[in-house]
């Protein structure tokens, strides 16, 4: 028998999550974002439940052509543009729309010799700091990108720094407006916080929002709105077994470090899931855990390949029960992936992304 480790992707829960993200902008169109290869889920895998989306988004050309290899005819856009000329060739050869945030992005193109004028977002940096091009230099770099033989239609980009936060969304908007007002073309503003939390203030202001977390089920503001509170379901299960039985009197210790005592008797639950399988090694005395359904508590340091969880709340529990890591139990209690991040001091993307290659997947 294979070690007991399992993940499982939800594909209605991905199709009903993106309707969720297409529901806070009804006018726009929708890129669901797939990079890193579709947020740890793996891009074959949830291309189905992803079907409705008018557009991919990514960055990894490498992940293009698998969207294109499963017969994605429809818009893909590289989010970080080309990284170097030949890439540009690709983007002719598979039709890719590519995000030009710097001189160097324009330079490449004006020299790319092509068939097929090119759809290019222009991306500005309305105060992130990451990529784009500042306020000021933006309407120079759209006038260039226009003049040029190889590009067939500029939109327009940028990215919020705080759509999550107290912060939101109005200072970057301002500066964006102040700029774009009068150019011509599509626009595209809106991560998973944006749509969510501030889609009052964008309806009619984006034609292509740009979800990503949200679709794969955890809330972009969590710890101040769990998922359910915005109506997303998991998208992805872990789920393992209880492969030992340990009874501890008071005062035994549990895994490396001894950092774990018993203050009375217990019984633990040891667990085929560890830190080489994508669960944080941060996870302290305390992180959520579900065993046969029921919410219960990691005890002690996260080793490689497994974990204990305290069998308290659980007496029913033994050898072979069912434990869930983050997802949905076979009982239909859900344990947020958000919950198991917040004790990790991360957040759920970081989760997802790292599912590691060992653990095997299936969709369901
Ligand atoms: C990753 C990314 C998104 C999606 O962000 P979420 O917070 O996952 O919704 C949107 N736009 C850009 C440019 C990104 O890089």
């Amino acid at each position: 028998m294979p070690r007991p480790i399992l993940a499982t992707i939800h594909t209605a829960a991905l199709a009903h999550n993106l309707a969720r993200a297409r529901a806070t902008a009804p006018d726009a169109r929708v890129w669901a974002i797939v990079k890193a290869n579709a947020y740890g889920h793996g891009i074959e895998r949830a291309f189905d439940g992803l079907r409705s989306a008018d557009g991919f988004a990514l960055l990894d050309l490498a992940e293009a052509q698998r969207l294109r290899a499963l017969d994605w005819r429809g818009p893909i856009l590289l989010l970080e543009g080309c990284f170097d000329a030949r890439d540009l060739e690709l983007c002719s050869r598979l039709g890719l729309w590519h995000t030009v945030h710097c001189n160097a992005q324009i330079d490449m193109l004006a020299a790319h010799k092509t068939q097929v004028p090119h759809r290019v977002f222009l991306k500005m940096n309305s105060g992130m700091n990451r990529l784009g091009f500042k306020p000021e230099r933006y309407r120079a770099a759209w006038t260039r990108l226009n003049a040029l033989p190889q590009v067939e239609e500029v939109s327009l980009m940028t990215h919020f720094s705080d759509a999550d936060g107290p912060q939101g969304v109005h200072a970057q908007l301002a500066v964006f407006d102040a700029v774009t007002h009068d150019l011509p073309g599509e626009r595209s503003l809106s991560n998973s916080a944006a749509s969510l939390r501030h889609n009052a203030a964008l309806t009619g202001r984006s034609d292509w929002i740009r979800p990503g977390i949200a679709v794969y089920g955890s809330a972009p503001d969590t710890p101040e709105h769990s998922a359910a509170h915005w109506g997303l379901q998991p998208t992805m299960t872990l789920a393992s077994k209880i492969i030992g039985v340990q009874h501890l009197a008071a005062g035994d210790t549990v895994g490396y470090g001894s950092t774990f005592t018993a203050d009375k008797p217990m019984t633990l639950g040891v667990v085929a899931c560890g830190y080489a399988d994508g669960y944080p090694r941060h996870c302290p005395t305390g992180t959520p855990v579900l065993v046969k359904g029921v919410r219960t508590r990691l005890v002690g340091r996260v080793s490689m390949d497994m974990v204990t969880v305290d069998l308290s709340p659980v007496p029913a529990a033994g050898m072979g029960s069912d434990v869930t890591l983050w997802g949905r139990a076979a009982e239909g209690a859900v344990l947020p992936i958000d919950d198991v991040a917040l004790a990790a001091g991360t957040v759920g993307y970081e989760l997802m992304c790292a599912l590691a290659q060992r653990v095997p997947v299936v969709v369901v």
